[in-house]
């Protein structure tokens, strides 16, 4: 784990393939620093993490 993302996100989702937050207050931390602007990236909860996707699922 040498990424310095690897604190903020907790890899990939074996089941979809998202990045896993820890928590939602994370998800929306790293939603605004990925400048999708116009796109809502919104938490969503999967499998006791939390993704950012476009819709809710
Ligand atoms: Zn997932």
């Amino acid at each position: 784990m040498s990424d310095p993302s690897a604190r903020l996100n907790l890899g990939r989702c074996p089941d979809c393939g998202r990045v896993r937050y820890e928590t939602r207050a994370k998800a929306r931390r790293a939603a605004r620093r990925t400048l999708h602007r116009g796109t809502h990236m919104r938490p969503y909860a999967c499998g006791g993490y939390w993704h950012l996707g476009h819709i809710a699922p």
